[in-house]
């Protein structure tokens, strides 16, 4: 959105990346964080956040009829969340890659899930599966007045000019 020299024909996105209680707990938060900022994407939101049952709810109710699912909500709701809000070109699938498959066992090595997690129920890190959830999502996290619209520096360097 700010990057007014970038091609007009490359959609810029926005993803809702959230690391799981398990996560934070497991003292992962720096890694994580690490990742997406290496890669050479936009962070927009962040915050460290106390997930309401209802919210959990909420974010993951297409699994409401699932086996699983007052797992998930105990599980998501059990500790702090790190919320966070990644803008940039084609960015929702590339954090889906660097995320790795659901089931951390059949994620590859190099993926966040394939190097830091062993189990589906503790896959440390959530990010949306598609641009339209990036936006749900991230208005669903985040209220009015805690997403920052800035202009990196380094934009030029990361992205080519038209
Ligand atoms: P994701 O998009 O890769 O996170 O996967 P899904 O949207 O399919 O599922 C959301 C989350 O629900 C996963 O990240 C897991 O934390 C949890 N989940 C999904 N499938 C299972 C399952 O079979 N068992 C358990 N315990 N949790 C699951
Ligand atoms: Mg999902």
């Amino acid at each position: 959105i700010f990057l007014p020299h970038l091609a007009a024909s490359l959609e810029v996105e926005e993803t809702y990346i959230m690391i799981k209680p398990d996560g934070v707990q497991r003292g992962l938060v720096g890694e994580i964080i690490s990742r997406f900022e290496k890669k050479g994407f936009k962070l927009t939101g962040l915050k460290l956040f106390e997930c309401p049952k209802e919210l959990a709810e909420e974010h993951y109710k297409d699994l409401q009829s699932k086996s699983f699912f007052p797992n998930l909500i105990s599980y998501i709701t059990s500790g702090p969340v790190v919320c966070m809000a990644w803008e940039g070109v084609g960015v929702v699938e590339s954090a889906r890659k660097l995320i790795g498959a659901t089931n951390p066992l059949n994620a590859m090595p190099g993926t966040i899930r394939g190097d830091l997690a062993v189990q589906t129920g503790r896959n440390v890190v959530h990010g949306s599966d598609s641009p339209e959830n990036g936006i749900r999502e991230i208005a669903l996290w985040f209220k009015e007045g805690e997403l920052c619209k800035w202009a990196p520096t380094i934009d030029p360097w990361l992205n080519e000019i038209n």
